[in-house]
């Protein structure tokens, strides 16, 4: 079989690409099956994927297969290309900067990439404080670098996390991270040191708690079980990503902020997921007004060049000694291109602002449809952050199995959806903040059938 004999599929990616859904073979396509049955030889089986269709090429608000079929991309690779994929500003840049240099290392012989993210960040992360970075490879090393530097500057040892969090898949990354199943299983033992506090999760509490009260619950409980004064650092999505897009109670995040000021215990937002204009503000910490001593990026920054941040209070971050941080990847000057054209790109496209038309486009089609749909239990989120969760009619026993099979009938018609939460009973949304409107209703005209066909419509439950 020779390649001539498929569907021919475009080169490059980025705005160019026709922005369309359109489904031409079964999802996956032979050339998918093809590729899939290499892969099965050739590839751990414990690295999985959503949907395995293997991409030729995306862009703007679409990623395209190997078979000719155009998704419209409801998970940004999971909230990686906000700016959309291959976007002009980060290909440029990183095409000029790859055929510069690749690599000397930072710890070896620096560059100016490097300083310029670290100024960037200063500029764009919440407080006007004098802050200072410094830049890995992954979200879960951000998050282990902001938990050692915290630890150093407080000289203390504890970690708060709290239910449903997610915070990566290292040693200690997966202690601080909540779900077993398939993070954690038959990884462990684990790091010590790491408590875990309740989160604030209207949609589950038994009654109606206040974000005030909620903070309170936790901090009572980090007081007894923990002793404030033993804790380094409370960490903490401000949205929570994996766990389920759980949005905190107004109020809880302050509440906790305040607590955290008052017992010279440090805020570290885990914004891997939340940050780069996604909730409709640059972080989501923004949105009620808190600072956080530390803040953790990754995900968004680099238009998906991997790279990951901790900024934080210059003061905190200069606690640790010289050559206490670093890595031989971390900063890498390509990265650091593509961050810098990622950035120009969310300034020049005002991208908060896009996050917060998207979201209110889904959250009203979405609200509306739960009038009709009693599955759903709940529809949250902020700016293009957005979540359905799905329950047994009338209760809020979490339904998977229908998570599972509406994903999968998007999927069939060409819309690409990610499901998440504690009990997997969440599909979110979180498309490329360039998505148009119209490919973002068109893709929510989908989500509605697959949704009615497989849930039945009928009254919502009181
Ligand atoms: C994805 C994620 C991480 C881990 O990032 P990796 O780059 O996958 O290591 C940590 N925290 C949050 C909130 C995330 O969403």
């Amino acid at each position: 079989m020779t390649v001539t004999e498929h569907p021919p599929t475009p080169l490059a990616g980025g705005p160019d690409l026709p922005q369309e859904r359109r489904v031409v073979t079964e999802v996956p396509g032979p050339r998918s099956r093809e590729l899939h049955a290499r892969r099965g030889a050739a590839v751990a089986a414990g690295v999985g994927s959503v949907l395995p269709v293997y991409v030729a090429a995306a862009g703007g608000g679409v990623v395209v297969d190997v078979d000719g079929n155009s998704f419209i991309d409801l998970g940004s690779g999971i909230g990686v290309t906000g700016v959309g994929n291959a976007t002009p500003h980060v290909v440029d840049r990183v095409r000029a900067q790859a055929a510069a240099f690749t690599h000397t290392c930072f710890m070896v012989a620096p560059y100016e990439g490097y300083v310029e993210v670290c100024e960037a960040l200063a500029q764009v992360t919440p407080g006007d404080h004098a802050k200072k970075s410094a830049l890995f490879n992954s979200g879960a090393e951000a998050v282990e670098n902001a938990v050692k530097i915290a630890r150093v500057a407080s000289g203390r040892d504890a970690v708060v996390v709290f239910d449903h969090a997610y915070h990566g898949r290292t040693n200690l990354t997966m202690a601080m991270t909540a779900k077993s199943m398939p993070y954690k299983h038959g990884f462990g033992p684990f790091a010590g040191e790491v408590y875990r506090a309740p989160m604030s999760y209207p949609f589950r509490e038994p009654a109606p708690l206040s974000g005030a009260e909620a903070a309170l619950r936790a901090t009572s409980m980090i007081d007894k079980t923990v002793g404030a004064d033993q804790v380094a650092c409370v960490v903490i999505e401000p949205v929570q990503g994996e766990g389920g897009f759980v949005v905190p109670a107004a109020g809880f995040l302050p509440a906790l902020a305040s607590w955290c000021r008052d017992n010279d215990v440090l805020l570290v937002a885990d914004e891997i997921q939340s940050g780069f204009c996604r909730t409709g503000d640059w972080f989501a910490c923004d949105h009620e007004g808190v600072v956080p001593d530390l803040v953790t990026t990754a995900k968004g920054i680099a238009g998906g060049m991997p790279l990951a941040a901790v900024t934080g209070r210059a003061e905190v971050m200069d606690a640790v000694h010289p050559g206490g941080l670093g890595g031989t990847y971390g900063g890498n000057p390509v990265a650091c291109a593509a961050a810098l054209g990622a950035i120009e790109t969310m300034r020049t496209l005002d991208l908060p602002g896009a996050a917060r038309r998207l979201g209110a486009v889904m959250l009203s089609r979405l609200g509306a449809l739960a009038e009709q749909v009693p599955a759903i239990g709940d529809v949250r989120g902020r700016g293009a952050m957005v979540a359905i969760e799905l329950v047994r009619p009338g209760s809020t026993e979490p339904d998977a199995a229908l998570a599972a099979a509406v994903s999968a009938a998007c999927h069939a018609a060409g819309v690409l959806t990610l499901t998440c939460g504690t009990y997997g009973n969440v599909l979110r949304l979180l498309p490329p903040l360039v998505l148009s409107e119209a490919l973002l209703s068109e893709a929510l005209d989908v989500l509605a059938d697959a949704l009615t066909a497989a849930a039945g419509a009928g009254p919502r439950a009181p």
